[in-house]
Order: structure tokens, then sequence, then C-alpha cells
């Protein structure tokens, strides 16, 4: 399992693939939207770059959690990521750990650690690559080896990622493009630092650890209560919030235009829905920014947070008040 080892090494990096483009075929080099993601095991993603294999000071191993497209994350593969992360970072040799995610949904699983994981002060590296590992030009490698250089850092921490020489907090990030190599952006907060050429230039403190609500045992995935996210737009029909509250949604978050609004048939919707003892959050659809301030008759706000997000913490939320 271990790629690289030496009897000078000090600690130890352990790469955990989930899937993604970064792990994605396709049948031609100039291909770069009609492959398939998650093709590549962990192993495979390290073993071509050679400076990973020149790090003598570094042990890294390579293991494959989960092979997926990203777009198909499931709450039950976030659970044993968890807990494989956990079991990974209280090894006193482990630095720190990288994993390899789709960017789809990277900014959720992020988020997702970011709430629930003790990480004993070491780092957890998030990378990912727009374009597949067959790319004639593919951002995957550059991104595993600043990735694998951030969590061997000495003082690094927090869930981290590292993507197109930027390094975020995973709790900033948002995905603003769908095709350009540089599709991550943090908002307001900006970027911690930059990898330039293997060196980190930092501009900020780590992100701290926040209070783990959710720190003790999670139920397994199928006891989670159901969550969903409803976007506003013009025409927007407050019948869909009707259904799936007979479907079984306990929780709702609404992404609202704007600066959190929402169309007046969804609100009617919504008042219904938590007459019937749904919770209710509202986001805003926009990329960046959240919701700020409120009104004394709108629907409880979910801050700054992104609509996916906000629907991580509701599920924490019903999760801890079902204990
Ligand atoms: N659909 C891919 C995924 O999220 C996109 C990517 O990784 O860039 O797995």
């Amino acid at each position: 399992m271990p790629s690289t080892a030496s009897s000078a090494a000090v600690s130890t990096v352990v790469v955990v693939g989930t899937g993604g483009t970064i792990a994605g075929v396709a049948e031609r080099a100039d291909d770069h939207v009609g492959y398939k993601a998650g093709q590549l095991g962990a192993q495979a993603l390290v073993a071509v770059v050679p400076a990973l294999a020149e790090r003598t000071d570094l042990v890294i191993e390579a293991e494959t959690l989960a092979s997926l497209d990203s777009c198909d994350m499931d709450h039950g593969t976030w659970l044993a990521l968890r807990e494989r992360v956990s079991t990974l970072l209280a090894r006193p040799e482990v630095a720190g750990v990288v994993v390899t995610h789709g960017t789809d949904t990277l900014e959720e699983t992020a988020y997702f650690l970011h709430r629930t994981l003790e990480l004993a002060a070491k780092p957890v590296v998030f990378t990912a690559a727009m374009r597949p590992a067959t790319a004639l030009s593919a951002d995957g490698p550059q991104n595993l080896l600043d990735a694998v250089t951030l969590a061997a850092r000495s003082g690094a921490s927090g869930v981290l990622v590292a993507f197109a020489g930027r390094v975020y907090a995973g709790a900033d990030l948002r995905k603003v493009h769908g095709y350009r190599v540089e599709a991550f952006d943090a908002g307001d907060a900006g970027p911690i630092g930059v990898m330039a050429d293997g060196r980190l230039r930092r501009f900020r403190p780590w992100p701290e650890e926040p209070a783990h609500a959710a720190a003790a045992a999670l139920p397994a995935a199928g006891a989670w209560p159901t969550v969903d996210i409803v976007t506003s737009h013009a025409g927007a029909r407050g019948g869909v919030i009707d259904a799936l509250v007979a479907a079984g949604a306990r929780g709702l978050v609404i992404a609202g235009t704007g600066n959190g609004s929402v169309h007046r048939s969804l609100v009617e919707a919504a008042r219904r829905a938590e007459a019937a003892g749904v919770v209710v959050r509202r986001a805003s659809r926009c990329q960046l920014g959240g919701v700020v301030g409120t009104r004394p008759d709108a629907l409880p706000s979910a801050g700054m947070l992104s609509a996916p997000q906000a629907r991580i913490e509701l599920l924490l939320d019903l999760i801890a008040a079902a204990r």
C-alpha cells in the first residue's frame, strides 16, 4: 500500500480516494466532458505524480474508499469517510489526510466533515480536478501534489481544500463554475493562502474547529431525517413543498432569490409545512453571500450558509433533536 517509504520518513500522509473527475477516464485526451468519473483508485492517482515518490521525508499511503461521480454522493459514504478519516487521524504518525473527491459536491462533504469530525489539530485536505486524468493538461496531479504538501505541513489544521493553486477553508467553499479549471471561490472570506511552486503563502489563520454538535455517534444513514432543498424562481409552485412534505420531508431549505426572498406561493406552502411540524430554513440561491438581516414576518434565515450547507445544519439539528 505505501507508495513511498524511507528510513528518514518522519510522518505519513494518507490519500483517501472517493472518485470524481480527478479519477476520471475519457477515450480521447481532448475530451473534457464525455469521460467517466471515478474510474481510477487512489494509488493510481498518486503513482502519476513523480514528485510524490521523491518525497523522502514522507510516507504516502493511498486507499480507495469509493468510486463515485460526486453528483451521486450519499449520506452513507459521508459516514464511512468520516469514520475512516477519524481512524487515520488517530494514528500518531499520520500528519494529515488528503481526500480526493468530485468537484460537484465537494463543498458539501467538506462542510459535513468540518461540522462533525474531531480533527485533533491535524489537517484534512480535499482536492479534485475539473479535467479527467486522461486530459492533455490534467489539473489533478498538481492539485494532488499541493494537497499532500499541505497535509504534511506542520501546524496546518482544519478541513481545507487545495485546488488550482489556492487553499480554502472547506466551510467557505462554493463551486462557482461548471467547466473552468478555476471552479471554486470562497466569496468574501477569500482563500486562506496560495500554493506557489510547492510552497504555501498563507494570508490568515487556519480555520477554527467549530463546536461539534454532532460529534457523538451519528445514526446510520437510513435513519437520517429527510431534508430537501427547494429553489424559489419566477412561477414557483407551492405544491412542490406540499408534495415533499407528503413524501416525508422533515426539514426544508428554500434557496430564495437574492437576499433570501421567497415566492409568495412557496411562503404559503412553507407556513403549511411548519404547521405540520416541518422545520424550514431560508437561504439564497446566489452563488456567493448568504442572507443578511431579516424581517419579522420572514421564514427563519440560514444566515450566511449556502443552501446545501443549511441542509446539512438542519440535518444535524434534527438528528440532535431526536436523541
Ligand atoms: N461530476 C464530477 C464529480 O463531481 C465533476 C468533477 O469532479 O469535476 O464527480
